[in-house]
């Protein structure tokens, strides 16, 4: 399989695409097209474990990488979940369904691609004849950076560097990264937001001159955001895994019609979820939910992409992001990936903060997806309504798409078709929210929270959040958003 850039000026295979993590033209690495999954290949995973479906379509994109390696990473990887199932699917009440993606070792569902994507990258590297050490940059708004540390932490010929909004993460995620161990880790607070730090990490990815000096200092840069497609591509599975487990448990035929809601940030869950569909994965509609940083929302309803609006910090900080990366994948293929046009829209985003498109994608999206937003009073409510009926807790991010599924169902009246929610974090990662949302109390500290939450809930505390308490934080530099890459010099210059 080849992969190219949705701007057009490179092409590449998978290891390539992986271990450059961005093409040099800016663009985005796609494959060059969908690989088919077949009717007989879905009825053979229906008896897979989640390992052996996810290296079996993993597989259909990296074709190049050896099948048993493949599969023996992924049992290695999702071996490190709770109870052993990576993406376990829990039936909530009639044809409502949530796929739990919070059971790895960070608690959310970055865990899915990280803790396989230092396989993929290494690998990669070693296929593409690359011999430098690798550094791995990484911008995130809360828990791809953790997850990322955690995946990458001692990696042999590895460095991973991770810059977060300073007042744009919860403190469990603050926490969970300042702790991070490892000897070949790095984190930096950054004073300004999410898009800033992407930006700022994008644009250095993209610098002759920058990859130049950090070669020199035997470093190659690459990335663990969902601009790598390898962080992309353990996402596909799961969403077969989830429709395999509802033919498997009877829920639904093969071939039936399934709807997930995804919420959304920087379009990277729901664009593998869009990319399962066109492998042949039977799906109804997507719903893209946002939280009050509601651009897609705009987007997907008037046509219109328009970044100059205020930006809110929420109580989904993971979701407070007003350039997302991925929706580039998705505008590559609604304008029959016209390569020179996304490089223009692309252009204009950049220098105007505006692009539109044409009528006839804007009536492909509506066929496809069901846009809508969830604030931060209706966020509350949901968590407290499905908690009071189902005794569910969910976390503020899984609320909005929560919101979103039940919005869909009215205003569509399609209450029959099959909805998988797919939950992004477990609720512990945000418990003073949480805790807020079902009981009314506001708890100051986090660790206070976690165990109110585990009284009112029930639920397992993952040992992960509650042995953050005892540890050490080893990080605390603060740079300004203009000064990140005197930083990577900084940590690229230790060696
Ligand atoms: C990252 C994240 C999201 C958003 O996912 P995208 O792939 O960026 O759209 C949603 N919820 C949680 C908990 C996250 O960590």
């Amino acid at each position: 399989m080849k992969f190219i850039s949705t701007r057009g000026k490179e092409t590449a295979t998978g290891a390539q695409a992986i271990a450059r993590g961005i093409a040099s033209d800016g663009g985005l690495f796609v494959p060059e097209f969908f690989p088919a999954v077949t009717q007989e290949e879905m009825e053979g995973m229906l008896s897979m474990n989640y390992a052996e479906r996810a290296a079996l379509v993993l597989g259909k994109y990296l074709d190049e990488y050896d099948p048993a390696g493949l599969k023996a990473a992924c049992e290695k990887a999702y071996g490190q979940f709770e109870e052993g199932d990576a993406a376990p699917l829990v039936k909530i009440d009639g044809s409502l369904y949530m796929l739990e993606l919070f059971h790895g070792p960070t608690c959310a569902f970055k865990d899915l691609a990280l803790t396989l994507l230092p396989y993929l990258l290494r690998t990669g590297c070693d296929m593409a004849g690359i011999r430098e050490d690798i550094l791995i940059l990484v911008a995130t708004s809360g828990d791809t950076g953790k997850a990322a540390l955690e995946g990458f932490k001692d990696a042999p010929g590895v460095k991973i560097q991770v810059f977060y909004p300073n007042d744009g993460v919860s403190k469990m995620q603050k926490l969970q990264m300042a702790t991070q161990e490892g000897s070949n880790v790095d984190v930096v607070a950054v004073r300004s937001n999410f898009d800033d730090c992407q930006s700022a990490v994008k644009e250095i990815f993209t610098s002759e001159a920058c990859k130049a000096e950090l070669k020199e200092r035997g470093y190659i840069l690459s990335s663990a955001n969902s601009i790598n497609f390898g962080r992309l591509a353990p996402q596909i599975a799961y969403y077969f895994s989830a429709y395999l487990d509802l033919v498997s448990s009877g829920q639904i035929g093969m071939g039936d019609k399934v709807n997930f809601s995804v919420p959304t940030g920087n379009f990277g869950n729901i664009l593998a979820a869009y990319y399962a569909m066109r492998m042949g994965l039977p799906v109804g509609k997507l719903l893209c939910a946002s939280n009050k940083n509601n651009i897609l929302t705009d987007f997907f309803r008037t046509g219109v992409y328009d970044r100059r609006r205020e930006f809110y910090k929420t109580m989904s900080p993971s979701m407070d992001i007003l350039i997302s990366s991925n929706l580039e994948r998705l505008l590559f293929e609604l304008c029959g990936r016209d390569a020179a046009l996304v490089a223009q829209r692309m252009e204009r985003l950049r220098e105007e903060g505006v692009y539109e498109i044409g009528g006839e994608e804007k009536e492909e999206l509506a066929s496809l997806f069901f846009a809508d937003w969830c604030g931060e009073d209706e966020t509350v409510e949901t968590i407290y309504e499905f908690f009071e009926e189902y005794q569910y807790p969910m976390d503020t991010h899984t609320a909005c798409a929560m919101y979103a599924a039940a919005d869909y169902r009215e205003k569509k009246k399609d209450a029959d078709t099959p909805m998988v929610v797919v939950s992004t974090a477990s609720p512990y990662k945000f418990p003073q929210d949480v805790m807020y949302a079902i009981t009314g109390n506001d708890i100051k500290d986090s660790f206070k929270a976690i165990k109110h939450l585990n009284l009112a809930t029930a639920m397992k505390v993952p040992k992960s959040l509650s042995s953050l308490r005892d540890k050490k934080p080893r990080f605390d530099a603060v740079a300004d958003k203009g000064a990140l890459y005197a930083q990577v010099l900084r940590f690229a210059e230790k060696k």
